[in-house]
């Protein structure tokens, strides 16, 4: 039996309708038996779904914003199908149910469960499209709902995979299909025991690669991506990146764990465990090599820099004269469990524990109510954290012109920076 592969498109390699005609030529020479295509929402489709959501809860007018979705996905649909092709009857249902959705009040409490099943129409609109146009290109492919076989809890938004049901329903309802046609599904979305829609988290779609290589015992994933594979940087920040050939599992993990956005952090895990490597190529040069992640010792360790942005630092303080034991520490990590919040750097004084986190909605809010009582809180927003692994011999003062350091933390492997540009007047 030909052995499986999963391939996984970004938002970026389905961007445009060019994005789309490059996708189909990818997959010209490449499309078999035994593959699976996940496929993201195009361009920025979730940002705006998640804007349209904001303006809902505010009780803002959001028809404006839903008319530039549908009129993004029809003018794409416009320059890669002859009229009349069934695309646009089935866009156009996509997007009746999706105002349907929109009709159903929303309130904060209900914001989670209300976002899933909105939030899914981006890369149920782009898998469509995607599939129409492969066929149409002589490409025979079969669509497949996520929904129907990655299985979840119900963490809303960060909902976490049933592995044994999605595996079983990968084995019974994609494997007999994919002996004989390729698939093209959506990243990101799943559902719940009651089907209702979850989803994965932001940037998501490769770690729905990632489960369904697992579920399905893949030869390997490959990630198609707008840069020639894993860099020590950030190509759109940094000039002279040097590209890495191979990269341990661990390595690369740690790297997604400080901010690399190349990959999603969940996505090594289960790869590493299943011993499956996973490519990381350019969706522009598809005959370039790229990156290979799997169990190596070879990596270089060259000093690599990951900047994630919007971070929040949030320090407590005592006030009653104390000093941080354990008890306090334990008070403020029991409210992130609870929120569900995760730390990216963690840095404990005498008198103050600081965290640095991911903004998010409404987040900031209950952790400050819920803490209020026990410290003098303190917090500054649109911050940057710099993290430099195997940072050897080089000087840290050049990444800091410019910029206001808030926190600063340094080990023999690591240096971790949080920043802020300075304004100029
Ligand atoms: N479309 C989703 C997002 O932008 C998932 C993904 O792109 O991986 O977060
Ligand atoms: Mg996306």
């Amino acid at each position: 039996m030909a052995k499986m592969v999963v391939y996984k498109f970004g938002g970026a390699s389905v961007k445009d309708a060019d994005a789309i005609k490059n996708l189909a030529e990818i997959l010209r020479n490449r499309l078999r038996r035994n593959m699976v295509i996940v496929v993201s929402a195009m361009g920025k489709t979730t940002n705006a779904l998640e804007s349209i959501l904001e303006l809902k809860l505010s009780g803002n007018d959001y028809s404006l914003n839903s008319a530039k979705i549908k009129e993004f996905h029809f003018q794409i649909c416009s320059e890669l199908f002859p009229n009349g092709h069934r695309i646009f009857l089935l866009l156009e249902n996509l997007f009746i149910a999706l105002e349907k959705r929109l009709e159903f009040d929303l309130n904060k409490e209900i914001y989670d469960e209300y976002y899933d099943s909105v939030i899914g129409y981006g890369e149920l609109l782009s898998s469509r499209i995607v599939m129409e146009y492969l066929c149409l290109e002589g490409m025979i492919t079969l669509w497949k709902d996520a929904r129907e076989f990655i299985k979840t809890n119900s963490d809303f938004r960060f909902a976490k995979i049933n592995w044994s049901l999605t595996k079983a329903f990968c084995q019974s309802q994609l494997r007999p299909l994919l002996e004989t046609y390729p698939i093209v599904t959506q990243g990101f979305i799943g559902s719940n025991e009651q089907n209702l829609p979850t989803t994965l988290g932001r940037e998501g779609s490769d770690f729905s690669a990632a489960i369904l290589a697992t579920s399905l015992n893949a030869q390997s994933v490959t990630i198609w991506k707008d840069v020639p594979g894993v860099l020590n940087a950030d190509p759109k920040r940094y000039s002279d990146t040097v590209l890495f050939q191979e990269i341990g599992y661990e390595e690369a993990a740690e790297m997604t764990y400080y901010g690399a956005s190349v990959i999603h952090p969940k996505t090594i895990k289960p790869l590493a465990i299943a011993g499956i490597p996973l490519f990381v190529k350019s969706f522009l040069k598809p005959d370039s090599d790229g990156t290979k992640i799997h169990q190596t010792e070879h990596t270089v360790q060259v000093p690599t820099y990951i900047v994630k942005e919007k971070q929040l630092l949030v320090s407590f303080k005592v006030t009653d004269f104390t000093f941080i034991e354990e008890k306090q520490i334990h008070q403020v990590y029991e409210q992130l469990r609870a929120l569900k919040l995760r730390v990216n750097m963690l840095q404990i004084s005498a008198i103050s524990i600081s965290l640095v986190m991911d903004s998010q909605l409404f987040m900031l809010e209950k952790l400050l109510t819920n803490l209020k009582p026990f410290f003098e809180i303190r917090y500054n927003e649109g911050l940057e954290l710099l993290t430099i692994l195997h940072p050897g011999q080089i000087s840290i003062a050049e990444h800091l012109e410019g910029y206001e350091v808030l926190l600063e933390q340094s080990t023999r492997n690591t240096i971790q920076v949080v920043r802020r540009k300075k304004v100029e007047n």
